[in-house]
């Protein structure tokens, strides 16, 4: 392995950041860029909230509660506790200590720091060597237009937990953000080997980021191949509304499905091997498909995945040019 390959992951929260850490321990340090999405943030009680930013930057820092994948482990809810013995907006989970990560957050975006800058910052004070960037330094709003109306994100993914049927997702604010800066030259940086799609929900963590402006053409232009990783097992998602959305939005909700709505971007797909019969039909559609066990429950299911997914990408790169890959 040459040691200046560089590798990217576009991912969401707690699924994405379940694969960039099988990669952080499978790939040298400081090899890996985690560009996560942020148009789940919101402002909350005053706070400015980047819940999938967190969510990967305790994981990598080997700090994530385990049994919710979100959150700081041993973390306390006093403060919660008190806000809802005065009636206060208590439904958003934020634990006493993961509250210091949103005030110092806040205060830094109020001195008129990027979010990027402090977000590197504080995941290298927590120890994190993977590069983790916010997918844009400008505000970006996922809205839910749905049976109940238009909704924000997180008043129909944590308050309604996803109840409402889903029409149409808007990714507000995007078309005028930028990506994060440094991004476009690590897409044309000949040692980037790979840029990973996590197995996060395509809809609400992965599409947002494909809405920056210009995103979707450097995917399609960078001469690293590009894999993705179904977050669909058995046509049902492992946590979360995939599923569900998909239906919602009649698609069919299988692996072929994840692949089609990606194809343009592809060079590879993993699925999982319980879905290995749609294998071939995936493979007609011009994508090198592999059948790995997908479903990660400890750190080595992890650290499998995540050389599933470096070797697929490293044979799609080691043949001459980019052969699957469609243009669009
Ligand atoms: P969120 O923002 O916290 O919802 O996180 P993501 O979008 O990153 O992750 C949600 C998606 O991850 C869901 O579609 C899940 O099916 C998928 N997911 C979670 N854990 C696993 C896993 O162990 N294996 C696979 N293949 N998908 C997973």
């Amino acid at each position: 392995m040459s040691h200046d390959e560089h590798w990217l992951l576009l991912c969401g929260g707690v699924g994405g950041a379940k694969l960039a850490l099988g990669l952080a321990h499978e790939l040298p340090p400081g090899s890996l860029t985690v560009l996560v999405n942020t148009g789940d943030d919101f402002r909350h009680l005053g706070l400015w909230i980047s819940p999938d930013l967190d969510t990967v930057t305790y994981t990598l820092a080997g700090l994530v509660n385990p049994a919710t994948g979100w959150g700081l482990a041993g973390d306390t809810f006093h403060c919660l506790e008190g806000l809802s013995r005065l009636s206060g907006p208590d439904w958003f989970r934020l634990g006493d200590r993961d509250l210091a990560t949103h005030l110092e957050r806040t205060r830094r975006l109020a001195a008129g720091e990027r979010l990027g800058s402090i977000t590197s910052d504080l995941a290298s004070r927590l120890g994190v060597s993977a590069r983790i960037w916010p997918m844009s330094d400008d505000p970006v709003a996922t809205l839910l237009h749905t049976d109940s109306g238009l909704l924000e994100f997180q008043d129909y993914f944590v308050r309604r937990q996803a109840a409402p049927v889903v029409r149409a997702i808007e990714y507000h604010g995007a078309s005028e953000a930028g990506p994060a800066p440094g991004l476009a030259n690590l897409l044309k940086d000949p040692g980037l080997a790979g840029i990973i799609i996590a197995p996060s929900n395509p809809w609400l963590s992965i599409d947002p980021i494909l809405a920056l402006p210009g995103l979707r053409q450097s995917l399609a232009d960078a001469r690293a191949p590009v894999v993705a990783v179904s977050p669909l097992i058995a046509g049902q998602a492992v946590k979360g509304p995939s599923a569900k959305i998909m239906r919602e939005l009649g698609l069919p909700p299988d692996a072929q499905g994840i692949a089609r709505h990606y194809l343009c971007l592809l060079d590879g797909f993993i699925l999982d091997d319980r879905d290995e019969a749609e294998a071939a039909g995936i493979g007609l559609l011009g994508l090198e498909t592999v059948a790995a066990p997908t479903l990660m429950r400890s750190l080595d299911d992890r650290r499998s995945l995540a050389r599933v997914a470096l070797g697929l990408a490293r044979r799609l790169g080691n043949s001459i040019g980019r052969p699957h890959r469609q243009t669009g």
